[in-house]
């Protein structure tokens, strides 16, 4: 240690108060007592982190400290308890805090190091290997996502009610993002005219089931993530044990029997829904979170009759249109899985391709809603013959 590092400390030593691990130990019990009030920050390096950090502290690296502080402890005259590895870079990080207008700032002596030394309990944080850590860099560098956000990503898991123009491109973002489970229920197989649209298959998979030509593709995209199919249609049999396993179902279906079905098992299930239809240039996207916003009985009581409903196999569409709404849905399934921003809850988004407009609807609760009002029975309502299967 040479002089003038020497001088350096034991002036920062004269302006910031040193604690113990013991105190600081101490200090965190009256805080998770409601009795305390300071925030813990570990200035060390992520690698150090990663080692370990005590219980209740946030990271603020010493690199970053004077760009992200005010950001996380706007209140100067609030406490903050610093702590490195030993003890030294805490001091420093101190002094500058003060410069920066903080008053009431305290280093911990000896650092997580002899925090560790004290017996002490630490938290060993889950982490992303180093191949994430380069996949998911740009996700990283969000901080409403960042590394816990990724992880949470990872471990969720999302069910696309159909792999067609909806599905496709919802299943093929969702799984770049790293959401580390998808489950995918369709029956049919690729056809040629699916493929104006459908952009997870391709040519040679005509005549594959659509689920497993999507597994090839999301594969091939990213092992990160595991890939469930469901060679079926979604009926009364499979509805309930499907919904309830996953966090997120993103309905990419064109006809109205599965969606009755799919609300009610929803609703039973406390899953949010989102909900994406196209037809020729228009679009629309809403979530139907369960008693939150309304359900789609509360929209729709009544199937249209028949002959008004579009014909199932033969709707138009321009083709990249179902890339956008499905692109929406993936969009709102990460918003809630994060759960950050504001879902399309109680809205619906529309968009006119030829317009080029988004416009939105407000939609409300339908107190009386025999599904989520307040003398709704989700489990037992009618569900309709599918006309399309026929
Ligand atoms: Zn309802």
């Amino acid at each position: 240690m040479g002089e003038a590092f020497r001088e350096i400390m034991r002036q920062a030593r004269q302006h910031v108060p040193e604690w113990t691990p013991a105190k600081i130990h101490e200090a965190l019990d009256r805080r998770s007592n409601g009795q305390d009030d300071f925030t813990l920050v570990d200035v060390r390096e992520k690698i150090e982190w990663n080692e370990g950090y005590v219980p209740g502290a946030i990271h603020v690296p010493r690199g970053h400290l004077e760009s992200q502080i005010e950001e996380t402890v706007p209140d100067k005259s609030k406490k903050i308890v610093l702590y490195c590895a030993g003890g030294v870079r805490s001091l420093m990080a101190g002094e500058t805090l003060q410069q920066m207008g903080y008053q009431d700032v305290v280093s911990m002596t000896g650092g997580f190091g002899q925090w560790k030394g004290n017996g002490f309990n630490f938290i060993s944080p889950r982490t992303l290997t180093d191949a994430q850590s380069k996949r998911y860099s740009r996700h990283l560098l969000v901080p409403e996502v960042g590394e816990q956000g990724q992880l949470k990503l990872l471990d969720s898991k999302v069910l696309l009610i159909g792999a067609g123009g909806l599905g496709s491109p919802s299943a093929l973002y969702l799984a770049a993002a790293g959401v580390g489970t998808l489950g995918i229920i369709d029956a049919d197989v690729v056809e040629d005219s699916n493929l104006q649209r459908q952009i997870i298959h391709n040519t040679s998979r005509i005549g594959e089931y659509k689920a497993e030509s999507a597994r090839e593709t999301i594969n091939a995209l990213n092992p990160d993530v595991t890939v469930k199919t469901y060679i079926e249609r979604l009926d009364e049999s499979n509805v309930k044990q499907l919904v309830e396993e996953y966090d997120v179902i993103i309905d990419g279906t064109d006809n109205f029997p599965t969606r009755y079905l799919l609300n009610d098992a929803a609703l039973i299930a406390n899953k949010p829904v989102v909900h994406g239809s196209v037809f020729r240039f228009e679009g629309q996207v809403t979530v139907f979170k369960p008693y939150d916003g309304p359900c789609y009985r509360c929209l729709y009581p009544e199937p249209p009759p028949p002959a008004l409903a579009p014909s199932c196999a033969e709707a138009g569409v321009l083709g990249v249109l179902p890339g956008i709404i499905g692109l929406l849905q993936a969009t709102e399934a990460i918003k809630l899985l994060l759960g950050i921003g504001d879902p399309i809850v109680g809205r619906m988004v529309t968009y006119d391709a030829l317009a080029g407009e988004f416009n939105e609807l407000r939609l409300f609760r339908d107190p009386n809603c025999e599904a989520c009002g307040e003398h709704g029975h989700p489990e037992n309502l009618t569900t309709y013959a599918d006309v399309c299967a026929l």
